[in-house]
């Protein structure tokens, strides 16, 4: 007996696995994206009366520039940093705050000597390999700034003062200014010695967490959320009652600004911010619409950063603050009422045969910085008008019939119905029409 085999051989089956966005990255679709062209005009205005100019730094640095400037013993160099070795063994990193980059290009490229102060300003994405959740994400995006070469505290206030800005010319109520000063290093370095003090026979009762910032970053058990490290903290000695007179003068300075522009504040004698290199200002803006990740923007002075860095010794103060969480308050509150997309044109050909006809249209109202399209779908006319309608076109340009024949167009005002001839020829005509 012969057995034939079962052949499966012209049998395709094709798995195909869809790929994922990874965890913690969005896209930012066109839906959304007016929201965040309306954010980038406005903060881009709003720096350009400041006279801060744009740059645009690498998304990946060396590692080490990370490293040396936001400190070792970081969250964010200690856990959160996409690092991984290019194909000459290089170690890279893709950049998860933008201080460092700006801080890198102006010792670089000397933008010192060109001027004995340089305001900057960026946009860009950021990231951080964190526990992603509503307005924490592992690509995110920052807008912030950086004035290099000035001790002057006007500068620190001029920093709160352009991020409130936009934060309130966006809308947002809910907003809490709060402002701190780290004082000099070696005023810093001193008190963490009270604080070390303070804390040693209370050690064994803060959180595991809190335990091991005792050795590597003492400054950050303030920023615990866990009851009992607060309960402990509650009664600390405060860097605020340890700050030399210059340090004091200069948080006195930003305090008589805020005051004189009507910007409200709180001195929260608790925000040491996470990074290593802040000296004397610090400050934040949280909302109350963004749940617990409330830190809108975050900020201060740095005076030492530049040096360290391995440039000429430079003061500088800078703040960045988070697109998303930003875009987010304004969504919980509502404040953002955008005009709905549209275009000005949309052309319903009426009759077959004249694609070209209604592209050559097209193409001539384009010229003429209208925005216009048409059908690419081979639609009746009646889903033609409905795509007008979809896309909220101002106008509506018939092109066929008899008019068409005789060398004209039927132009008709979605808005109130209006209708009227022009001819094929006049584009001009029909811009004035559109832009009356
Ligand atoms: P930082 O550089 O940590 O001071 O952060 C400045 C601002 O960036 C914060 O106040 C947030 O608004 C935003 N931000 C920081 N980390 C994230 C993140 N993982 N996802 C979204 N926004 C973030």
């Amino acid at each position: 007996m012969v057995t034939v085999p079962l052949s499966v051989t012209n049998i395709h089956i094709k798995i195909i696995l869809m790929i994922k966005a990874i965890t913690g990255t969005k896209d930012i679709l066109p839906a959304e994206i007016s929201k965040w062209q309306y954010l980038e005009n406005l903060l881009r205005n709003i720096f350009e009366n400041f006279n801060y100019r744009e740059i645009r730094t690498p998304v990946f640095e060396e590692t080490a520039l990370f490293a040396r400037s936001i400190g070792e013993e970081t969250d964010i160099v200690s856990k959160e940093m996409y690092t991984f070795k290019d194909r000459s063994e290089t170690s890279i990193t893709l950049r998860p705050e933008n201080t460092a980059g700006v801080v890198r290009a102006f010792i670089e490229q000397s933008l010192g000597a060109q001027q004995p102060l340089n305001k900057l300003y960026y946009i860009g994405a950021m990231f951080r390999q964190e526990r992603p959740q509503a307005g924490r994400l592992r690509q995110f995006h920052q807008f912030g700034a950086e004035a290099l070469g000035s001790t002057s505290p006007l500068l620190d206030a001029e920093m709160i003062q352009i991020a409130y800005y936009i934060l309130k010319n966006l809308g947002l109520r809910n907003l809490v200014v709060k402002i701190n000063s780290l004082g000099i290093p070696e005023v810093r370095e001193n008190y963490k010695n009270v604080l070390r003090d303070y804390l040693k026979d209370k050690k064994d009762k803060l959180s595991e967490d809190s335990r091991k910032r005792f050795d590597t970053n003492i400054l950050r058990i303030f920023d615990s959320k866990i009851e009992v490290d607060q309960q402990i903290m509650k009664d600390a000695p405060l860097l605020i009652d340890y700050l030399d007179e210059q340090s004091k003068n200069d948080f006195d300075v930003v305090k008589s600004y805020l005051t004189k522009v009507d910007i409200p504040f709180e001195v929260d004698p608790a925000l040491v911010r996470g990074l290593d290199y802040y000296t004397k200002t610090t400050f934040e803006i949280v909302s109350g619409s963004v749940g617990s990740q409330s830190a809108l923007c975050g900020g201060g002075r740095y005076d030492l950063l530049v040096e360290e860095l391995g440039g000429k010794p430079t003061p500088g103060v800078g703040f960045a603050a988070g697109m998303e969480r930003i875009l987010l308050a304004c969504e919980n509150e509502k404040s953002l009422q955008l005009p709905e997309d549209s275009i000005d044109v949309y052309l319903v050909r009426i009759e077959n045969g004249l694609e070209l006809d209604v592209a050559e249209i097209a193409s001539k109202l384009r010229r003429e910085d209208l925005q216009c399209d048409y059908d690419y779908l081979n639609r009746s006319v009646k889903a033609q008008m409905r795509e007008a309608n979809k896309y909220n076109a101002k106008f509506v340009v018939f092109v066929g019939g008899d008019e068409y024949k005789r060398g004209e167009l039927s132009v008709k005002n979605l808005s109130n119905g209006d209708q009227q001839l022009i001819k094929f020829d006049d584009t001009a005509a029909l811009k004035q029409l559109i832009n009356n």
